[in-house]
C-alpha cells in the first residue's frame, strides 16, 4: 500500500483526479509495499488499483506515466545494517560531517536504487521474499568471503551467515547481482581470496562482476581493531592474480569479471590499463576504471588560466591530461580531515580546500571536482561553496568531466 502524500497540480497525475490520500493498492496485480515498488513496476501499459481516500472505494485506472506524472511519496525508512565490520568506513569518520555519513544502509531497495552494497547478513524474510520476486535486478552485494569463518570476523557478525546459499537462490530466481571484495590484510588477502574468487564461478553470469578493493583506512581508528593497509607488495600479487583469473574468465565466459578496483593499481604502483580492459565498466562507481574512463577522451590544449584542484591519487593523471593547456595548473589538497591515507577527491572536504586556497592565495578561477559537494554545493564537512568564496573573495566553480571538456572546446 502506497499513500500519496501529494499530488502537483496542473499534472497529469491531478488531472486524472488524484488527491492526497489516496492509495495504491497494486500495479499490473503486483503489490504496491512501497516507493520502489512504484519505481520497478513501471511498464508500458499499467494498471492500478486505488482506494480512493475519500469514499473508501476501490477502482482500476489505466496510467500511461512519464517522468512528471505529478505523484509525490513519501520516503520508505531505509534498513539499517546491524553489521559491526572490522573496516567499516563509517566507524572511521571523524565527528561533524554531513549526518547522512553516519547512516549505515543495508537495504537491498537502496542497492538496486543507487549501487550500495549490502552484506544480506541480516535480511528479513520479507525482504529476502522480496527479492526473489525478481523485481530487484541487479543487486550489488558485499562478499568479502565465501569462507563462513572468514566473512564473520570481517563482518563483526555474531552468527555464521552462509552467504554462498544466499546467492546460489539469487541464481536459481534469476536475479543478477554485481559482487565486491574489500581486501583486509591477514584476514582475506591471501588463500582466502583465491578461493573465493574461484568458487565464485558457480555463480555466473548471474554474477556479473566482481571489484577488488583494498580496505580503506583513515586516522581516526582508535579503538577500532588493528589492521594493516594493503602495502604495494600485497597489491602486486593480487593484481597478479586477478588478471589470471580475468583472463581464464575471458577463455570461459568471454568476459573478465574480476577487476582490481584503481586505488590497487595505485597502491601496486602500476599502468592504469587502457579501456577495453573494464569491459562494459560494470563497477565504475565503484571507483573501478574512473581512471582509465577519463584518460580516454583526447588531451585538450591551448591556453586557459585556472586552478584546477583534485586529490593526491588523481593529481597525476589531471596534470596529464591538461599538460597541453597552456596556464593550467593542476594542484592536490591534502585531506587532514580524513588522513594522509585518504586521498582521493571525492572525500575533500570544504575546510581542507578552504584552508589550502588560503595558504597559496589564487588568482586565477579555481575548479574543484564537484564529488566533493551535494546538490546543496555544501561539502562533506557542511562548509557550503559560496561560503569559501565570499571569504576568500574568489570564484571557484564544482566541474565534471564533461564540464572539463567543454571548457576548451
Ligand atoms: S556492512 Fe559493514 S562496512 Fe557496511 S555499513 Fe555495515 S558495518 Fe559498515
Amino acid at each position: 500500500m502506497l499513500r500519496i502524500v501529494n499530488v502537483i497540480p496542473g499534472s497529469k497525475a491531478s488531472e486524472l483526479g488524484f488527491e492526497k490520500g489516496d492509495i495504491i493498492l497494486s500495479i499490473n496485480g503486483q503489490l504496491v509495499n512501497d516507493v520502489t515498488d512504484y519505481i520497478v513496476l513501471r511498464d508500458a501499459r499499467e494498471v492500478w488499483e486505488i482506494l480512493n481516500s475519500r469514499d473508501k472505494s476501490v477502482y482500476e485506472i489505466e496510467i500511461e506515466r512519464d517522468n512528471n506524472f505529478g505523484l509525490e511519496f513519501s520516503e520508505p525508512k531505509w534498513h539499517r545494517c546491524t553489521n559491526n565490520c572490522v573496516f567499516c568506513f563509517v566507524d572511521q569518520n571523524p565527528p561533524e560531517l554531513r549526518k547522512t555519513v553516519y547512516f549505515k544502509d543495508e537495504d537491498f531497495r537502496l542497492s538496486y536504487l543507487t549501487g550500495s552494497y549490502i552484506t544480506l547478513s541480516n535480511i528479513s524474510k520479507r525482504s529476502w521474499e522480496r527479492i526473489v520476486s525478481g523485481l530487484f535486478s541487479p543487486l550489488y552485494i558485499s562478499i568479502h568471503s565465501l569462507n563462513s569463518n572468514t566473512r564473520q570476523k570481517l563482518l563483526g557478525c555474531h552468527e555464521k551467515i552462509d552467504i554462498r546459499d544466499k546467492l546460489i537462490q539469487l541464481k536459481e530466481c534469476g536475479i543478477n547481482f554485481h559482487a565486491q571484495i574489500v581486501v583486509v590484510p591477514g584476514y582475506n588477502d591471501g588463500d582466502d581470496l583465491k578461493e573465493t574468487l574461484e568458487a565464485c564461478a558457480e555463480f555466473y553470469p548471474n554474477l556479473c562482476s566482481i571489484s577488488v578493493i583494498p580496505v580503506g583506512l583513515t586516522c581516526h581508528r582508535k579503538h577500532l581493531v588493528d589492521i594493516k593497509p594493503v602495502d604495494q607488495k600485497t597489491a602486486k600479487r593480487i593484481i597478479m592474480y586477478l588478471r589470471k583469473t580475468g583472463e581464464d574468465n575471458i577463455r570461459r565466459f568471454g568476459k573478465r569479471i574480476i577487476f582490481p578496483s584503481d586505488e590497487m593499481f595505485l597502491i601496486a604502483g602500476e599502468k592504469i590499463p587502457g579501456r577495453h580492459f573494464y569491459e562494459d565498466f560494470p563497477q565504475l562507481e565503484n571507483g573501478v576504471g574512473l581512471i582509465s574512463d577519463f584518460m580516454n577522451s583526447k588531451k585538450p590544449a591551448g591556453e586557459f588560466q585556472a586552478l584546477f584542484l583534485t586529490g593526491k591519487s588523481f593529481e597525476p593523471y589531471l596534470k596529464d591530461y591538461l599538460s597541453k593547456v597552456k596556464g593550467a595548473l593542476v594542484l592536490s589538497v591534502r585531506n587532514k580531515t580524513f588522513g594522509d591515507s585518504v586521498n582521493v577527491a571525492g572525500l575533500l572536504t570544504g575546510k581542507d580546500i578552504m584552508d589550502f586556497l588560503i595558504k597559496i592565495k589564487p588568482e586565477k578561477t579555481v575548479y574543484i571536482p564537484d564529488i566533493c559537494l551535494n546538490d546543496d554545493y555544501e561539502f562533506l564537512d557542511n562548509i557550503k561553496l559560496v561560503d569559501i568564496e565570499k571569504k576568500l573573495n574568489i570564484s571557484i566553480k564544482a566541474i565534471d568531466k564533461v564540464t572539463l571538456d567543454r571548457l576548451f572546446s
